[in-house]
């Protein structure tokens, strides 16, 4: 069958933005709906809202063929379209469970709009038992609206959104009825084509899935952080021993890079709805409880690290933060480590200046300094803190950061709190090292410095 769907999607953040441009790729006609009339005015002309590698072209060449349109009207766009896609934010609320309030109210403004037969898809992440809620929802609004619900959670990430979606591990689809299933089936033909595994289960399946996935990968990073912590007491080194333990099969060797903690707008939030839900279920997760409370403890090490690398106190120092970004090549700040980092560093008296080539600004209320650039940036520093993993903070000229670095309080100190560099090298470049999981620092005397540097 030749007839493709038209598919209205709703939210044009994250999820909502590269489902939209992809789908259009794929060939459907999509229209992308937000209520944020900034946003829409800047998609129509073909301006990204956000950093995700490879979106613009894919937004600019599909809005140029005609099968990508954003739009302000929900009203429209659910009206001339057979699926409503729903990719609006699932914050945490203040009792730290999930907020579907953005749902409950896009589900509420589709259901008078239920003229003819429609498949509403849920693509945000929502705790098990939302999609049953939102079916209720718009039944007791609109008795005789003819449609079905589906949960089809996204596991694209941000940084590379769009190689995710369009190249997923999975598809899960939760529905009640097989007639949904083979519907679903047929948006998903081309990535059936290519025998990408659809798993087709239930609604409330399909929900916890990604929470228990999330969770899972924040264990992981979890279990890699305290790994490396021990490792600097016991003078390991967490890469020979992470290497050894992912080379096992079963275990599988993604995630366990040791960093400053988990964030982002996922992996916090989701592993606490999942802890709030499964309590109030009377089925506790007490291991996805402790790795939100281990996460917090080693932002806290995170902290005592820089602290004791500048010689017991960060007073008045200047601090160069390179990375604000949870990760490399996204704009998103939401949870990030480094505005945990900030603040507390600020709070304990540093100076500091921050630099990220994609974050300009925070809504943090700080007193800062901007660098343009590394090397601006890093001008008059005492030390440098490498909070995200960037490709640019992997080719630093280390011959110019000793420079800038010279007439320090403390000894020329850089902070990789991804291990970009090895210790080995930053001795050859006589910079005072620190990173995480290995030999805690390479303590180089500025005299013995001066010597080899003249
Ligand atoms: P986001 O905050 O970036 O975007 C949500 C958008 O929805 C906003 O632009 C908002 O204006 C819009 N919106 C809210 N209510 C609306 C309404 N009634 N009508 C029109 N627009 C409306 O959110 P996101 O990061 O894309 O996340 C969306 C969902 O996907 C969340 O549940 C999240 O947990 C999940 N998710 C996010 C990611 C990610 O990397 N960000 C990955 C997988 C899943």
């Amino acid at each position: 069958m030749d007839y493709k769907f038209g598919i209205a999607v709703i939210g044009a953040g994250y999820v909502g933005l590269v489902s939209s441009a992809c789908f259009a790729e794929l060939g459907f006609n999509v229209v992308c709906v937000d209520k944020d009339q900034k946003k829409i005015k800047k998609l129509q002309k073909g301006d990204s809202s956000i950093h995700e590698p490879s979106l613009t072209p894919l937004i600019q060449n599909n809005l140029a063929t005609g099968r990508l349109k954003f739009s302000e009207s929900l009203s429209e766009a659910v009206l001339n379209n057979d699926i409503i896609l729903i990719a609006v934010g699932t914050p945490i609320t203040e009792d730290k469970q999930a907020d579907i309030s953005e749902i409950e109210n896009a589900a509420k403004e589709i259901a008078p709009l239920l003229n003819s037969y429609k498949i509403i898809v849920v693509k945000s992440t929502v705790p098990a038992g939302t999609c049953r809620q939102l079916l209720k929802t718009i039944r007791n609004l609109n008795y005789h609206a003819h449609f079905d619900i589906v949960s089809n959670p996204e596991f694209l990430r941000a940084g590379s959104g769009v190689k995710d979606f369009m190249m997923p591990d999975r598809i899960i689809i939760g529905a009640e009825k097989i007639t949904i299933h083979l519907m679903m089936a047929r948006l998903y033909q081309s990535f059936i084509d290519r025998e990408i595994p659809i798993i087709q289960t239930t609604l409330e399946s399909a929900e916890l899935t990604k929470y228990a996935a999330n969770s899972f990968l924040a264990t992981k990073i979890a279990f890699t952080n305290e790994i490396a912590h021990l490792c600097e007491k016991l003078n390991a080194d967490v890469h020979d021993v992470l290497k050894g333990v992912g080379l096992d099969k079963r275990i599988g060797k993604d995630y366990l890079q040791p960093g400053p903690g988990f964030g982002g707008s996922c992996l916090s939030k989701d592993a606490l709805a999942l802890t709030q839900s499964a309590r109030i279920m009377d089925a506790p997760v007490r291991i996805i409880e402790s790795v939100l409370e281990s996460n917090k403890n080693h932002k806290k090490i995170i902290v005592e690290k820089i602290i004791s690398a500048c010689f017991g106190s960060v007073a008045n120092k200047r601090l160069a933060i390179l990375g604000i970004a949870f990760k490399a090549n996204t704009d998103d700040v939401r949870e990030s480590p480094a505005l945990y980092l900030i603040s507390m560093l600020q709070a304990q008296g540093a100076i500091l200046n921050l630099y990220d080539p994609i974050v300009k600004e925070i809504s943090l209320d700080l007193n800062v300094y901007w660098g343009h650039d590394v090397y601006d940036t890093l001008n008059g520093t005492d030390a440098i803190i490498i909070m995200t993993e960037w490709e640019e903070f992997r080719q630093l000229d280390l011959k110019r950061i000793r420079a800038s670095l010279r007439n320090t309080i403390i000894e020329p100190t850089l902070i990789d709190l991804r291990n970009l560099y090895s210790p080995q090298e930053m001795i050859k470049a006589g910079i005072r090292y620190c990173s995480i999981g290995r030999k805690t620092q390479n303590i180089v005397y500025k005299e013995n410095l001066e010597e080899s540097y003249t």
